[in-house]
């Protein structure tokens, strides 16, 4: 029976296990190294070792009501998208809310995570840390691997010929922290990630030039739409991802790229043809286009080659005087503390996961690494998730299907969209559906039959309305009693943030026209589809 659980980390994915561990009534054990609470979202003033870096100036891309963990919303009074400083006091008020301080053991490193002798039996797990130098080792009943994602960069100079001849300076996006030291530079930034659009923006108020390399083009959104409504809680709704079940796959594709039009398109961005603009992940960055239009940012091709002083790129341009590179070309999952790495990467060295939780070939499914997942939605409420499934595993609560399945599960659903994000670490799926089927497997999925029935208004909001944490812990295990209230309410904190002064007309609380606006277009395809189906 599992009873003591091993935690790696204090982040958002670490909180959220220590606290799903408490829920369940077992003895969670959270090791963080630093000396707090936060992980990424903790700032420091230099990247540190094993530990996930981010710039001074980081904002939140999901908002705060689609952000939250699903049983602790943010305050009504804040921003809809935050600073990492907020975030991280945030998180320190959810650890302070739910007694889980004094689980964490912080400035302690776990060096080694290796399966008990009589692992086959027991399922147990040997956990070893260091503390002040001291080593210990300690016994587990299960072990939650939440030691995140955005560590270790992946630097792939082999890819970058001439790069050791390069007179100036180069080094990875998580080294990079604030502008100030780049005036007057000329700073080249390869990536158009999240991290690569942010600091390109960021280093063009004070570097002589900026250009942003990109291999493949992306979509640009803005977090901002239509009347000041943040875009999640507009894309991410049960009713389009059930569209995106119920229509041919062409045309979901098509309706998916026709709302990525609000996101600034470039020519020098290159278009991509519609099947895999579809899939690609968007960038976030509400000043990139104005950047470009100033010229201050100027996208460039792939990097051909690197010589002393400038970079040649593949459409035979060369830009002289390169001061600066860097290379914000994302990261490698690593766990340097499992003695056993195949464990995770069972497979062609690649993260294997049923779920993108849990290693399918172990004799006893004991150990969970949470927060790999990416999808359109945000961390909070999915690790949230995750960790409830997991420990309902733990738990035997919630059973595994034969091996067989589970890998032929990880092919269908992960391997292929793996395979067509190859520079990502990560796994990424659709967020409504990955969430739909974690909440199924342990009865907490709404039941929309049941609350159109029962309760109609909040039957029309889950369906209709964004997909919030809420709705997560509205039935079932785990059931938060404010849920339906902060459903119910989501769009009033999500309005408040924003006004700051009293205005004449009061804007009505919900805003189904914008809602109706955007769905206009697909109920009337959805109709036509129908309609040819039909006759
Ligand atoms: P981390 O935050 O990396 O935490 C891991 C913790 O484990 C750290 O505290 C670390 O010290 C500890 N640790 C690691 N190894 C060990 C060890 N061996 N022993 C002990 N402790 C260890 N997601 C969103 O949902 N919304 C956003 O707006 C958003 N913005 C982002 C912006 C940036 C720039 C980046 C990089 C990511 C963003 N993300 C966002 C995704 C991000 O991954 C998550 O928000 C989240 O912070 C990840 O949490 P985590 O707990 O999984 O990992």
């Amino acid at each position: 029976m599992v009873r003591r659980v091993a935690v790696v980390g204090a982040g958002v994915s670490g909180l959220a296990a220590t606290k799903c561990c408490l829920e369940e009534g077992l003895e969670p054990t959270c090791f963080e190294r630093s000396e707090d609470v936060g992980g990424l979202w903790y700032y420091t003033n230099k990247a540190e070792e094993g530990r996930a870096s981010i710039y001074r100036t980081v904002f939140t891309n999901s908002c705060k009501e689609m952000s939250c963990y699903p049983d602790f919303p943010f305050p009504d009074d804040h921003p809809n998208y935050m600073h990492n400083t907020r975030l991280q006091h945030y998180l320190c008020k959810y650890a302070e809310h739910f007694g889980l301080l004094q689980h964490i053991q912080f400035k302690t490193l776990v060096t080694k995570v290796k399966k008990h002798p009589n692992f086959s039996v027991t399922g147990q797990w040997e956990v070893v840390t260091q503390r002040d130098g001291k080593e210990e080792t300690a016994v587990f009943d299960a072990v939650m691997v939440c030691s995140g994602h955005q560590v270790y960069p992946n630097l792939p100079l082999a890819d970058f010929p001439g790069i050791e001849k390069f007179k100036g300076c180069y080094f990875h996006s998580r080294e990079y922290k604030e502008p100030e030291k780049f005036r007057g530079k000329k700073v080249l930034v390869i990536g158009l990630g999240n991290s690569g659009s942010d600091i390109a923006v960021e280093l063009s108020t004070m570097a002589s030039q900026v250009y942003l390399s990109t291999r493949s083009g992306s979509w640009v959104m803005s977090r901002v739409w239509d009347k000041g409504y943040p875009w999640d809680m507009l894309v991410i709704t049960r009713f389009q991802s059930w569209l995106g079940t119920i229509l041919p796959r062409a045309l979901s594709n098509w309706l998916y790229v026709r709302s990525m039009n609000r996101s600034f398109k470039h020519e020098n961005f290159g278009l991509m043809p519609l099947e895999r603009a579809s899939r690609k992940e968007p960038v976030f960055n509400d000043d990139l286009p104005g950047r470009i239009a100033c010229g201050v940012v100027v996208i460039k091709p792939n990097v051909k080659e690197f010589r002393e002083k400038s970079v040649l790129f593949q459409d035979g341009t060369v830009q002289d005087g390169v001061d600066l590179v860097v290379f914000a070309t994302g990261y490698i999952c690593s766990y340097p503390f499992m003695e056993d790495h195949s464990i995770i990467k069972s497979r062609d060295n690649e993260v294997t996961l049923y779920k993108g939780i849990i290693p399918p070939q172990l004799e006893k499914p004991t150990i969970a690494v949470i927060g790999l997942v990416q999808t359109l939605g945000a961390i909070m409420p999915t690790v949230d998730l995750q960790c409830r499934w997991a420990i309902k595993v733990f738990q035997g609560q919630c059973t595994l299907p034969p091996i067989r399945e589970m890998m032929d599960d990880i092919d269908e659903k992960m391997g292929k969209k793996l395979k067509g994000h190859r520079n990502s670490s990560m796994l990424q799926t659709d967020y409504v559906t990955y969430m739909d089927e974690l909440a199924s497997a342990i009865g907490v999925k709404p039941s929309m039959t049941k609350l159109l029935l029962t309760d109609p208004r909040l039957a029309l909001e889950v369906f209709f309305g964004p997909c919030t944490p809420y709705q997560f812990r509205l039935v079932g295990p785990g059931k938060w009693s404010g849920a339906r209230k902060a459903i119910l309410t989501q769009w009033d904190r999500t309005l408040r943030a924003t006004q700051t002064r009293i205005t004449p007309a009061a804007p009505t609380t919900f805003p189904w026209l914008a809602v109706l606006g955007m769905l206009f277009l697909p109920l009337l395809l959805l109709l036509a589809a129908l309609m040819r189906r039909w006759l």
